[in-house]
């Protein structure tokens, strides 16, 4: 099924000017073609076509890695026709990944003794972790559920408005409904107060956030415990926790040792984190780590032999590549806890250099907080003449790529630009972004104001985040759309960029 559009419907075939040596008939777009054609050809018509992607490195808008030593890259090349899956055929690569769920398992305060080895996995990316999480929480409720002849047939989650997509994939693919807290003005994550009292007896989990997309701020997963233990005293449930730490997994531990989120908390029964974020490996790999073997159900564990010997999984995928497993080991050796330390000081220092920039343009409110995933979340102190997704869109013409979108409910009116800062992100880039954002103000400012009013918006409601006729994509496209036009006919005539 393809659920994506490929660009233009109406030209069939593709062009290629070094693959004319090759090719004297052009590509069919859409159908397999007749004939094989050379490798020098395929590879200079691939290579061609990718050059008008984005840069990864200038792709503000993205957690994943997008940079690693070329040692590493030797080692994930050198495996990349290793199947994961063939544990038998590769018993070294899986003790590599024992190895990693042991040591994010320790660094996540999983009580461990001297003898004890971790539970976990290695996954895809946190939302495969968050699905496995999600589904032991489920199992285990309704096992509880059955045991007091009870009902088990309507399981809730309570997350805040601010979750990230998987678990809304989550609760609508495994038939968990979603309850969610809403956000307000000026305070953006899941209030711990307000998810403990939507509790109920059906409430297989809490899920707490550890660096929320949207701003990075690290929900209160300490006075989450706290309520819920009084609440689990009150009631007789014992409604657990989740912490989703995509992100924050691999900065609270090396920038906040003494913030208490994790396994030290008794409620904590498991937290996934993407290896492929601040884990600081190319995208495709996460994990989901259990406080203990009781809190992961036996009958969700397949065990194969097929392949040899007996191999416990408990997976969505069956075969995936094993580079990325081998990959996220030689970070954990290789930089230590020393080195994760200094790159996620180093990427603080670079969002704190960002921040104070964009404080000194005097024309944004900053987002996000000291205290969190090292990113900028910034909205303009007046939008009504240009708006953040006009900015968004001029910072292409640099080459920066930093999105614009609206706050969940009920703080939707409220629309920020955020800057992810990387491993890879120097301060040298953070200081030209600063000068690229000041000239683009500089140039909206000498702009015809109120594209709104043209898009049909009146200003008030466009203040208040009320679109009138048209959906908010529906703007953003046509907003899109216009600048597009708008900077490709400038370019024409003045030359800038
Ligand atoms: C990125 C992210 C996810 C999804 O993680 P993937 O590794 O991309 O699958 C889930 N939750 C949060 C908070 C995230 O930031």
């Amino acid at each position: 099924m393809v659920l994506s559009k490929a660009a233009s419907q109406s030209d069939v075939s593709v062009h290629s000017t070094f693959a004319s040596r090759y090719v004297r008939a052009s590509l069919p777009r859409f159908k397999m073609p007749e004939n094989s054609i050379p490798k020098e050809a395929a590879y200079q018509i691939i290579n061609d076509e990718l050059m008008l992607d984005g840069n990864p490195r200038l792709n503000l808008a993205s957690f994943v890695t997008t940079w690693m030593e070329p040692e590493c890259d030797k080692l994930i090349m050198a495996s990349v026709n290793k199947n994961y899956v063939d544990m038998d055929e590769y018993p070294v690569t899986t003790e590599l990944q024992n190895r990693c769920v042991n040591m994010i398992a320790h660094l996540f305060n999983a009580p461990l003794g001297e003898a004890d080895t971790a539970v976990g996995v290695g996954t895809v990316g946190s939302s495969e972790a968050i699905m496995l999480a999600g589904l032991a929480f489920k199992r285990k409720w309704q096992n509880k559920m059955k045991a007091q002849g009870k009902p088990c047939d309507k399981p809730n989650i309570v997350t805040g408005a601010n979750v990230q997509v998987c678990w809304e994939k989550f609760a609508r693919y495994f038939e968990v409904e979603l309850k969610e807290v809403k956000l307000k003005d000026g305070y953006y994550v899941m209030n711990p107060d307000e998810a403990a009292e939507m509790v109920d007896e059906n409430t297989i989990c809490v899920a707490a956030i550890l660096g929320s997309t949207l701003n990075g701020e690290f929900e209160d997963v300490k006075r989450l415990n706290d309520l819920l233990i009084e609440k689990n005293k009150q009631t007789g449930w014992d409604t657990p926790i989740h912490v989703d730490a995509a992100s924050g997994g691999f900065i609270a531990p090396f920038l906040y040792p003494e913030l208490e989120w994790d396994f030290r908390l008794p409620l904590v029964k498991s937290i996934n984190v993407s290896g492929h974020k601040y884990g600081l490996v190319y995208a495709g790999i996460g994990w989901v780590i259990w406080r203990s073997k009781e809190d992961l159900p036996e009958e969700l564990i397949f065990h194969i032999n097929y392949l040899g010997a007996d191999q416990p999984t408990f997976t969505l995928n069956f075969s995936k590549g094993s580079s990325q497993v081998i990959a996220q080991y030689y970070q954990l050796i290789r930089l230590g806890f020393e080195g994760y330390r200094n790159i996620m000081e180093n990427c603080q220092e670079n969002a704190n250099v960002l921040k104070a920039g964009l404080e000194q343009t005097g024309r944004f409110n900053i987002v996000s907080k000291d205290h969190g995933v090292p990113l900028v979340a910034f909205s303009l102190k007046d939008n009504s003449r240009h708006n953040e997704f006009e900015v968004s869109d001029m910072l292409r013409r640099f080459g920066w790529i930093v999105p614009a979108y609206t706050m969940p409910p009920d703080a939707q009116h409220v629309t920020v630009l955020r800057v992810v800062v990387r491993e890879d992100f120097s301060r040298t880039l953070a200081e030209r972004l600063v000068c690229d954002i000041g000239k683009v103000l500089h140039d909206l400012d000498t702009l015809p104001a109120r594209l709104s009013i043209k898009l049909g918006i009146s200003p008030e409601d466009a203040k208040n985040g009320v679109v009138v006729k048209k959906t908010d994509l529906e703007v953003q496209r046509e907003i899109t759309a216009y600048w597009r036009k708008f900077v490709a006919d400038r370019k024409k005539t003045s030359g800038i960029c």
